[in-house]
């Protein structure tokens, strides 16, 4: 039988843990350990042992048993209400811990609770790995993307944007039609910004309503199997105007250049320059006010992180956004975000919602 991808990423982890210079691993992060075993539930803890599954043990309490014996039928059961105080008990030899998860208080607990173990700090294992996305990850990614744009696509075409309607009527349906297209909850609390408000490059939606002549910024995503996506479409209610059409093409060819410029090898700093560039030489660089994109994964915003400083590379696998905006204050702005894989070749648009300036 084929190794399960969470067993496959045990695998891998095994490995990072040996050069850390670790026996075992002891894992506490919820979304690491739904990564590297499948388990959704709200309390567990993982011992990964480096030297196999055999070894290795996971723990929850009571009531996940069931659902923790069809989630994770691999590895040894521990059931126990605290269930990393329970792991460290068990825990022997040079056992690595997430110090980047862990109290003061807790990392107490653990220590004193390790009698057989020498606790190390070992940060980010099990981050490194999550940075590449495997086929089965970006297979979830491109679903929950597909929900997204399927849900854009139908609140367009029965009218669920026009003059009159709330900002908080648009939000709600648009997340109710990503439910209906297979999305598990919203990905994050979808930014519906209409007019002036559109320049609030993180606006939460309000009781404002649409008007003819506004833009009207969509940032929102979907959720599949613990996988987020994330996009952002700028449409025009009524007619365009000349200073909204030519703010919409230059934030546009800022998108095209800063995708343009994601592979494998390309400094981080270099992919936001590429689209900066584009927006700084148009005299509109101060109203490009955030980072051009992140990771996107298990979290809507996981490394690595598309800025203006950061010298890390990217490299095929990782997901990312590419969100250029141009906000001018007072008057409305323009944001548009793709999601995107890292490829050899070019990247795998995971957002496919068209990026023509929308007029409804
Ligand atoms: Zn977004
Ligand atoms: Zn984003």
């Amino acid at each position: 039988m084929a190794d399960s991808p969470f067993a496959t990423r045990r695998r891998s982890l095994r490995a990072l843990v040996r050069a850390a210079g670790a026996d075992a691993l002891l894992v506490t992060n919820l979304l690491n350990i739904r990564y590297l075993t499948g388990f959704t539930g709200s309390n567990a803890a993982l011992l990964l042992d480096a030297e196999g599954d055999e070894r290795t043990l996971f723990c929850t309490d009571g009531r996940y048993v069931t659902q923790s014996q069809e989630e994770v039928p691999d590895l040894e059961l521990v059931n126990d209400r605290a269930s990393a105080a329970a792991l460290a008990k068990r825990a022997k030899g040079r056992t690595g811990f997430e110090s980047q998860h862990v109290s003061v208080e807790q990392y107490e607990t653990l220590h004193a609770l390790a009698e057989d173990a020498e606790l190390a700090r070992t940060p980010g294992l099990v981050e490194r790995l999550r940075l590449i996305k495997d086929e089965h990850e970006i297979g979830a990614l491109r679903k929950a993307c597909a929900a997204a744009d399927a849900a854009l696509a139908q609140l367009i075409e029965r009218g669920g944007i026009r003059p009159g309607r709330t900002e908080r009527e648009v939000a709600r349906e648009l997340e109710n039609l990503m439910l209906d297209h297979g999305s598990a909850a919203r990905s994050f609390e979808s930014i519906v910004a209409a007019g002036p408000n559109s320049a609030i490059p993180h606006h939460r939606p309000t009781g404002a309503v649409l008007a003819t002549g506004d833009f009207l910024k969509l940032d929102f995503g979907a959720t599949v199997e613990g996988y987020h996506s994330d996009m952002t479409r700028t449409l025009v209610l009524g007619k365009a105007a000349g200073w909204q059409r030519e703010l919409y093409d230059l934030v546009s060819q800022a998108q095209t250049e800063g995708s343009a410029a994601v592979r494998p090898g390309a400094v981080t700093k270099d992919v936001d320059k590429a689209a900066r560039g584009v927006i700084e030489r148009a005299g509109h660089g101060d109203e490009f006010s955030h980072g051009l994109g992140h990771g996107v994964g298990l979290e809507i915003h996981e490394a690595p992180s598309l800025a203006k400083k950061g010298d890390g590379t990217l490299a095929a696998g990782m997901t990312v956004t590419v969100e250029p905006g141009v906000y001018l204050a007072g008057r409305g702005g323009v944001r548009i975000e793709d999601t995107l894989v890292v490829r050899d070749t070019v990247p795998e648009l995971l957002t496919l919602s068209g990026k023509d300036l929308v007029v409804v």
